[in-house]
């Protein structure tokens, strides 16, 4: 956190310096899809060798997990093609809004802008042969997207889990979920709560995303349960489509 001295944010644990979250998918055809574009995105993508982008997936638009949308011009020089991106109709109108330069007919062909195709989703849909299943869940008072691809799934900014999106959850071996901190907060889940869902959900693995400064890594891994831990950046995990 900017101009904290406490002791994560001084920790010489690599896994301690945590940038925004978000993630890369490689699906079974080969196409990568990246999961909402921090204001990171450039850095992580360099750090990570992210050379490639098919498609991305949002969440929500808070601007932690959107305003690194402009660095997808990159990807459009380097693929020759417009990105297709998908959300929930708010999220979608948030990014046109945000982002009116980009979207905006007059500037459209300004150079320098990233060129978009935005989709509105309101259900499972198909990128290549995958089914991406959106996993409607409550970030506070607002209903945002977790996603689900085969026996992953990837929940993050959610402090409630409606009673409808729990049958789309079943069979989910491998979690990623969002853990803030001790502490209770009004749109995410503390680590107590998530713990909650991993006994409701009962995945092989699950990995605490969104985690704050509250949480050192390796002494919360330590007294976490059994095929619980925190996720950290750069962190690569394999998952079955099935
Ligand atoms: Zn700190
Ligand atoms: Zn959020
Ligand atoms: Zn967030």
């Amino acid at each position: 956190m900017i101009g904290c001295e406490c002791a994560v944010c001084r920790s010489e644990d690599a896994r301690d310096q945590r940038w925004r979250p978000s993630i890369y998918l490689e699906l079974p055809d080969g196409s990568r899809v990246l999961v909402d574009t921090t204001p990171d995105l450039r850095a992580q993508a360099l750090r990570f060798h992210v050379t490639r982008v098919d498609a991305i997936l949002f969440t929500h638009s808070h601007a932690d997990h959107i305003l690194g949308l402009d660095e997808v011009r990159r990807y459009n020089m380097l693929q020759k093609a417009p990105r297709p991106c998908y959300g929930d109709r708010r999220t979608v109108g948030d990014i046109r809004r945000t982002f009116s330069y980009v979207f905006e007919p007059a500037a459209r062909w300004g150079g320098g802008i990233p060129r978009i195709d935005l989709f509105s989703i309101a259900g499972p849909f198909c990128l290549g042969r995958s089914e991406i299943i959106p996993v409607p869940v409550f970030h506070g008072s607002r209903s945002i997207l977790g996603f689900r691809i085969g026996s992953f799934a990837y929940l993050t900014d959610t402090n409630g889990i409606p009673e409808s999106s729990w049958p789309l959850l079943d069979g989910v071996r491998l979690l990623v979920l969002d853990a803030l901190r001790e502490r209770p907060h009004p749109t995410h889940f503390t680590v107590d709560q998530a713990l909650e869902v991993v006994d409701r959900l009962r995945p092989d693995l699950t990995y605490f995303t969104h985690v704050c400064h509250d949480l050192p890594h390796a002494a919360t891994c330590a007294r976490l349960p059994a095929g619980v831990e925190l996720a950290y950046d750069g962190l690569a995990i394999e998952f079955d489509e099935a």
